[in-house]
C-alpha cells in the first residue's frame, strides 16, 4: 500500500497519512508503535508532553527500518517556549528518541496570554538550522499567531496542526494555509470520539455505500480534501483498518455532504484559552 506523499514548503516530503500516539501509555507506546509499524505506516506523530516518546524510539530501533524511510514529528511543549529552554527540550526529545533529528518538529500550542509564540519559532528556525528537525512548523496556531509569525521571522510554518474534522473544517485556517504554503494537519481527526460523527447520516450512507467502516470514510474524507491526517487507536485490529483506505474514493457527492455537517463546534480547546 503506498501512501501519498506532500511535499511541504521546505521541499521536504511528508506521507500524507501516519499514526498519532496522544493518550498513548508510555508503558504501552513500544507495543502500540510496533504494530503501527508492521501494520506499515511510517509517520507518526508524538510530543514531548505525551510522555511517551521513548517508547515510540524504541519501536523505531526495535523495527529495522531504516531511518530515511520514516518520518517523526515531536512537539515543543509550551512552558519551553525561551529560546535556551527550545534548544534543551529538542535535545531530551532526541535523547528519548533515539534520533539525531526530527523529520518535523512543532511549537504545541502558541499560549498567546504569554506572548512568546515568536519567540519560540525563532528558536525553531534555529533548530532546523543545526540540523536537529528537517522542517519547523506549528500547532493550534490561529491567523493572527501565523501573521506575526511570518512578519517577524525568515521561515513560513511547514504545517500548522489543527483540531479539524467535518464537524470543525477550520475553511479560515486553511484558506490562509493555502494561500502561504503551510499544510494543514489534522488533530482529533475522528473527533476524539467525543461526539457520534460515525452516527451522522453522510458518514454512514458512505460507509454502507463503499462497504467500508464509518471511521474510513472519515480519513478518506480528510486525505481527499488534501489534508495530513494521523488517527490515533491502541487496538491493532483499528490501526489496520485506518491505513486500508487507499482502496475506495469518496464521490464529489459524499464529500459534500459531509462538508455540510461543519457546525463550527470543537471537541478540544480553543488555542486562545490554552496558556
Ligand atoms: P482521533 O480523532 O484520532 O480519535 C481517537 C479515538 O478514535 C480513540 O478513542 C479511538 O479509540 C477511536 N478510533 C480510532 N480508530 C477507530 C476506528 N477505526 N473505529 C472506531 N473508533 C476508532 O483523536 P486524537 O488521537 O486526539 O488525534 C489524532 C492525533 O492528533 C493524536 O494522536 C496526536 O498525535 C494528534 N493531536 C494533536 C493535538 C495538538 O494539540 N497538536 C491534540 C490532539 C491530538
Amino acid at each position: 500500500m503506498t501512501v501519498p506523499t506532500i511535499t511541504l514548503n521546505d521541499g521536504h516530503t511528508i506521507p500524507q497519512l501516519g499514526f498519532g500516539v496522544f493518550l498513548v501509555d508510555p508503558q504501552e507506546a513500544e507495543r502500540i508503535v510496533s504494530d503501527a509499524l508492521e501494520v506499515g505506516y511510517r509517520h507518526i506523530d508524538t510530543a514531548a508532553i505525551y510522555k511517551n516518546e521513548e517508547g515510540v524510539g524504541a519501536a523505531i530501533a526495535k523495527s529495522g527500518i531504516p531511518r530515511d524511510e520514516l518520518f517523526i514529528t515531536t512537539k515543543l511543549w509550551n512552558d519551553r517556549h525561551q529560546k535556551a529552554s527550545a534548544h534543551s527540550a529538542i535535545d531530551e526529545s532526541l535523547d528519548k528518541l533515539g534520533l539525531d533529528h526530527v523529520d518535523l518538529y512543532l511549537t504545541h500550542w502558541p499560549t498567546p496570554a504569554k506572548d512568546d509564540y515568536l519567540e519560540a519559532w525563532l528558536a525553531l528556525e534555529e533548530i532546523k538550522a543545526a540540523g536537529k528537525a528537517r522542517s519547523i512548523g506549528v500547532s493550534n496556531h490561529q491567523v493572527e499567531h501565523l501573521e506575526k509569525l511570518i512578519a517577524g521571522s525568515e521561515t513560513v510554518p511547514a504545517v500548522n496542526q489543527i483540531e479539524l474534522h467535518p464537524a470543525f473544517a477550520q475553511r479560515e485556517l486553511r484558506a490562509f494555509g493555502a494561500e502561504h504554503g503551510i499544510h494543514i494537519e489534522s488533530w482529533g481527526p475522528l473527533g476524539q470520539g467525543k461526539y457520534d460523527l460515525f452516527g451522522e447520516q453522510a458518514v454512514s450512507a458512505a460507509a454502507e455505500a463503499h462497504g467500508v467502516t464509518p471511521a474510513q470514510v472519515v480519513i478518506r474524507w480528510h486525505l481527499q480534501n488534501g489534508l495530513i491526517v494521523f488517527p490515533k487507536s491502541n487496538s491493532r485490529e483499528r490501526i489496520a483498518q485506518n491505513f486500508d483506505v487507499f482502496g475506495f474514493e469518496l464521490t464529489a457527492d459524499e464529500i459534500a455532504s459531509m462538508d455540510a455537517l461543519d457546525s463550527g463546534k470543537r471537541v478540544g480547546s480553543h488555542p486562545n484559552e490554552v496558556n
